[in-house]
C-alpha cells in the first residue's frame, strides 16, 4: 500500500559536481523544486552566487533563470533534504584509486551513510554516480541498515551527458535507464522524468546489475571504437595510408558509422580511463577478467599515442627538447570542457617540459584547473602569445578557435613553422603551402 508518486516530486541532489550541478538545473528547469547538497563548501558558495563552478556551454543561463525562479537552492545540510525531499539523486564522484585500476567508491558510500540516518518516511533514493556491478545492492542494505523508515527504496539511472552538451543531454537524453526493484520505484521515477518521456525518449526497465553495466558497457564501447582506430593510425604510420581517409571510407558503412572514429592523441577525462579500469577490476573480482582483458589493449593503445606525440615533436625538433620554446594549444581533455582529469593535452605538456623543453600552453578555458595541477607549467594568455617565438607548435585539444587557426598569421609569429597537429583537424595541404612542416597521427 505505497502512496501514488507525488504529482510533482519534490527533488534533492547529492554532489553538485559536473554531473549533480546540470541535473539538479535541469530538474529545476522542468519546473521541480531542486536542493543541490555538496560538502564542498566553497562550491556552494559558488552556486548560490549563482555561478557555476565549472565552463559548460548554456549551463550559466539555466542556472540564474532557475535560481531566480526560487526552484533551485543549495545546502550542506543532509537533515534538510530529507525533510524536504520525496526523490534522492547521488551524484558524487567515483575516481580511480590511487594506484590501483578499481573506483574509489569512498564518497558514494559517504553520502549513502549521511543520508540514511535522516530518512524517517518513505523516499526513493536513486543512484546516479557511475559504480562497479554490485554497489547498488551494497547501498541498499545499508539503507535497510541505516534508515529509520524500514520502506526507503533504491533505484540506479545511469547518466549519460557529454561535458560540453551536458544541457542538451540532461533535458533531451538519448535513453533513461531505470534500474528498479518494485513498481512503485519504477512509478516515481516515470513520474520525475515524465516530460522526457511523454516527448518519446525511449526508456529501459531493467534491475540494478544491467542498470549498473550498461554505463561501463557504453563506456567501454566508446573507449574500443577511438583506440580501434588509434591502432589503425599505429599501422597506417608503418604502411604510408592515411587514417582520416580510412575513417571516412569505413565510416561510410552504418554498421559501423563515422562517429567515435577520430584518430589523434586519444581520448582522457574523468570518465572514459577509469571506468574501464575499473570494469577491468570489477570483472578480475568477479573471475571474467577474460571476457574484458580487451580493455587492457583499449587502455594501452589510447596511452601509446601520448608517446607518439611526443615522438613527432621531436623528429621536428631535431630530436632535442633541450630549450626549445613549444606551444601547446589546449589543456581541457576535449574542447568546450574545462574538465582537466586525465588529459592527454597536458600529460603530453608534462612530458616534454620533463625533457627540457620551454612549455607554453594555452586553453580558452582550462588554464586555472591546469595551473593548480601541473603548477611547474607556464601559461599564456592568449593561443598568439602561446606561439610567440615558438619552435614548434602542437595542436592538442580541438577547439574550435585552433582549428580556424590561419597558417599564414600563427607564421609570423612562430620562429619555426613546425606543427604537430594531434587531433587531425588541421589541413596539411593549406599549412604546407603557409611554410610549415605539418606531422599527424596515422598519416603521412
Ligand atoms: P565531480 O568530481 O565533478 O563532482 C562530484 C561532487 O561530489 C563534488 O562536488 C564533491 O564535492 C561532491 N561530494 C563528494 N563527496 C560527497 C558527499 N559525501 N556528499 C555530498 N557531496 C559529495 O564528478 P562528476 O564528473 O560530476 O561525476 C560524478 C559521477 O557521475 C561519477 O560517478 C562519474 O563517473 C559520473 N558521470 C560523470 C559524467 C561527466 O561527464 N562528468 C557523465 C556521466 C556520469
Amino acid at each position: 500500500n505505497s502512496p501514488a508518486a507525488p504529482a510533482k516530486p519534490r527533488i534533492s541532489v547529492i554532489g553538485t559536481g559536473y554531473l549533480g550541478t546540470t541535473h539538479a538545473v535541469c530538474m529545476a528547469e522542468l519546473g521541480y523544486d531542486v536542493i543541490g547538497l555538496d560538502v564542498d563548501a566553497a562550491k556552494l558558495d559558488l552556486l548560490r552566487a549563482g555561478t557555476v563552478p565549472f565552463f559548460e556551454p548554456g549551463l550559466p543561463e539555466l542556472l540564474t533563470k532557475v535560481q531566480g525562479g526560487g526552484r533551485l537552492r543549495f545546502t550542506d545540510s543532509y537533515a534538510e533534504i530529507a525533510q524536504f525531499a520525496d526523490v534522492h539523486f547521488v551524484c558524487v564522484g567515483t575516481p580511480q584509486r590511487k594506484g590501483e585500476l578499481a573506483a574509489d567508491l569512498q564518497y558514494v558510500e559517504a553520502a549513502f551513510s549521511s543520508l540514511a540516518p535522516h530518512l524517517d518516511r518513505k523516499v526513493l533514493v536513486v543512484g546516479k554516480s557511475t559504480v562497479p556491478a554490485g554497489t547498488a545492492v551494497r547501498m541498499e542494505q545499508l539503507l535497510a541498515s541505516q534508515a529509520p523508515c524500514k520502506d526507503v527504496e533504491l533505484a540506479w539511472n545511469p547518466e549519460f551527458l557529454r561535458e560540453g552538451f551536458a544541457v542538451q543531454d540532461t533535458l533531451h537524453p538519448d535513453r533513461l535507464v531505470l534500474g528498479v526493484r518494485t513498481e512503485w520505484a519504477e512509478q516515481q521515477l516515470r513520474a520525475v522524468f515524465a516530460p522526457m518521456i511523454e516527448s518519446g525518449t525511449p526508456v529501459v526497465l531493467t534491475d540494478f546489475a544491467t542498470a549498473e553495466l550498461v554505463k561501463v558497457a557504453a563506456n567501454s564501447f566508446l573507449a574500443t571504437k577511438i583506440s580501434f582506430i588509434n591502432a589503425m593510425a599505429e599501422v597506417c604510420e608503418a604502411t604510408g595510408a592515411d587514417v582520416t581517409k580510412l575513417a571516412e571510407a569505413i565510416g561510410h558503412d552504418a554498421r559501423i558509422g563515422r562517429r567515435f572514429l577520430n584518430a589523434g592523441l586519444g581520448f582522457g577525462g574523468g570518465c572514459l580511463p577509469k571506468d574501464i579500469r575499473a570494469f577491468i577490476a570489477r570483472a578480475q573480482e568477479l573471475g571474467v577478467d577474460q571476457a574484458v582483458s580487451f580493455l587492457h589493449q583499449v587502455d594501452a593503445i589510447n596511452l601509446r599515442r601520448r608517446a607518439r606525440v611526443v615522438d613527432l615533436g621531436q623528429e621536428l625538433l631535431d630530436g632535442s627538447w633541450t630549450d626549445r620554446r613549444v606551444a601547446v594549444l589546449g589543456a581541457a581533455f576535449k574542447p568546450d570542457s574545462d574538465d582537466i582529469r586525465d588529459s592527454p593535452a597536458l600529460d603530453v605538456a608534462a612530458a616534454i617540459g620533463r625533457r627540457g623543453a620551454n612549455v607554453l600552453v594555452y586553453d580558452p578555458q582550462a588554464l586555472d584547473n591546469a595551473r593548480q595541477l601541473y603548477p611547474d607549467l607556464q601559461y599564456a594568455a592568449s593561443a598568439e602569445d602561446a606561439v610567440r617565438d615558438a619552435d614548434l607548435v602542437m595542436l592538442l585539444t580541438e577547439w574550435r578557435e585552433f582549428r580556424d587557426m590561419s597558417p599564414e598569421r600563427i607564421g609570423t609569429l612562430v620562429r619555426r613553422r613546425n606543427i604537430v597537429d594531434g587531433r587531425n583537424v588541421l589541413d596539411p595541404a593549406q599549412w604546407r603551402a603557409a611554410g610549415w612542416v605539418y606531422r599527424a597521427l596515422g598519416r603521412q
